[in-house]
């Protein structure tokens, strides 16, 4: 059965496309998770835009592109153990849920994971979360193959480097508070490859290892 936003979704994928998303199984799992069921009134009607959308507490639900573009780098295989911060609305999270992987995803504002948890139950996602300061990780379930940060930060924070598992991947927007560039570091034994690949604006990543406000 066709739903009121299935032709809307269709034309986010096409852009996505056009804009050199090619994961195939990334693709269809962002044609699978529902954005609109993450995005609040009034912007519910939006969610299919190109557009960062607010979810509250001066937060917003991350672009479309940035999250295709993000999760694009991180390269997720089937079965990998991966970590996010920042849940905000969820979507991120159900995005790497439905690719897969075994999720865990962490939220400072108390009120923003409660609403994304009510989500993951009602769609079925087993998604291991928690409220907290993600700049400090998660270290009870390291290593990870992959960590998303999707808040920007003023450095790569120490802690989440340690928690990847060799060969994993690490991305995060990195610089101002107006200007971010998207830092992907691989770890390889002990070293700690970096490259820096686009220019993002987020908000601020807020705690221990990030902005103090
Ligand atoms: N991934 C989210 C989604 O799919 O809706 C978008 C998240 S929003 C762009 C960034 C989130 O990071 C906000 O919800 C913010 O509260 C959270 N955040 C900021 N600093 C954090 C920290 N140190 N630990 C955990 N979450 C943090």
């Amino acid at each position: 059965m066709l739903g009121r936003f299935d032709d809307e979704m269709q034309e986010m994928i096409s852009l996505l496309k056009d804009r050199g998303i090619s994961d195939s199984r990334l693709l269809r799992s962002m044609s699978t998770v529902k954005r609109h069921l993450f995005v609040p009134e009034p912007f519910t009607s939006r969610a299919y835009e190109d557009s960062a959308l607010p979810i509250g507490k001066q937060q917003t639900i991350s672009q479309p592109y940035t999250v295709a573009f993000m999760t694009q780098a991180l390269g997720v295989k089937p079965d990998d153990k991966v970590l996010e911060i920042g849940t905000g609305s969820g979507y991120q999270a159900a995005v790497l849920a439905e690719m897969g992987a075994r999720v865990f995803t962490i939220e400072r504002h108390a009120e923003l994971l409660s609403g994304a948890r009510k989500l993951f139950d009602r769609l079925n996602y087993r998604i291991a979360s928690k409220a907290g300061d993600g700049t400090v990780g998660w270290n009870e379930f390291a290593p990870f193959n992959g960590i998303i940060v999707t808040a920007g930060a003023p450095d790569v924070p120490e802690p989440l480097m340690k928690q990847l598992d060799n060969g994993g991947k690490l991305v995060i927007p990195v610089g101002d508070l107006d200007f971010q560039t998207l830092i992907v570091v691989t770890r390889l034994g002990e070293k700690f490859e970096r490259k820096e690949i686009h220019g993002f604006k987020f908000v601020p990543l807020i705690g221990k290892m990030g902005w103090s406000r």
